[in-house]
């Protein structure tokens, strides 16, 4: 949750809890005459990519050099994935390129990682599913199916791994970004706006 939002909730984790159960819709239905029976818990953000993780015959794998998404949990791969990608380049260049190279591919993947996972908690992907229906709903004339399939089959592809750091899908997702939500605000906390 953006902290900002948070920090108009209230000054507690308490407050902040209840007004957020208030403000919201099905939260506050599902929740009405419910109790707290325990102190309200917070959890700050632990997203990181390490400034440095190579270095003389070392370098950092998995979270120990960067963990960035705990909502599309890509945290297993992506530990697998650098310990894949090291041993490659460990075993086709020399000690220092190896871990030059591991360095960079490793930073480029956490992140895109990062950049897509924001658009889930800043509200931008919702707000453009969210838009594309009402266009479908406004226009049913067109024939904007495929747009859908072709966004969902992108979206499918980064948030499984396969494309989260290709050229192209970022492309396709920041192009959509541009050209559906272009400068108009969206709603920056989903759940309770
Ligand atoms: C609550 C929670 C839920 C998660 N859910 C998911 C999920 O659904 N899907 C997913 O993909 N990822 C998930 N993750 C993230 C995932 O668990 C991690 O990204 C992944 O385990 C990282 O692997 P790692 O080998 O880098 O680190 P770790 O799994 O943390 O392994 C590090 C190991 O080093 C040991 N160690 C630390 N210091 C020392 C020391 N000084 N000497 C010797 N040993 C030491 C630790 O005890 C630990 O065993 C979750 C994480 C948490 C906390």
């Amino acid at each position: 949750m953006d902290q900002k939002a948070a920090a108009a909730l209230g000054k507690t984790p308490e407050e902040r809890l209840e007004a957020a159960m208030k403000k919201d819709p099905l939260l506050s239905s599902e929740t009405r005459g419910a109790k707290r029976i325990s102190e309200a818990a917070t959890y700050a953000n632990y997203q990181l990519i390490s400034t440095q993780g190579i270095g003389e015959n070392w370098a950092s794998v998995g979270d120990a050099f960067g963990f960035v998404d705990p909502m599309l949990s890509p945290g297993m791969m992506l530990a697998l994935h650098s310990a894949e990608l090291l041993d490659e380049q460990l075993s086709t260049k020399a000690l220092e390129d190896a871990l030059q190279v591991y360095s960079t591919k490793m930073t480029e993947s956490l992140n895109a990682w990062r950049d897509l996972i924001d658009y889930f908690y800043d509200g931008r992907i919702f707000e453009l599913h969210d838009r594309g229906s009402e266009f479908q709903t406004k226009f049913p004339f067109l024939p904007l199916g495929f747009i859908e399939t072709f966004m969902n089959t992108n979206m499918s592809g980064m948030a499984s791994g396969f494309t989260t750091a290709e050229p192209w899908s970022r492309g396709v997702l920041k192009y959509a970004e541009r050209f559906v939500l272009g400068n108009t605000p969206y709603r920056s906390c989903y759940a309770i706006a």
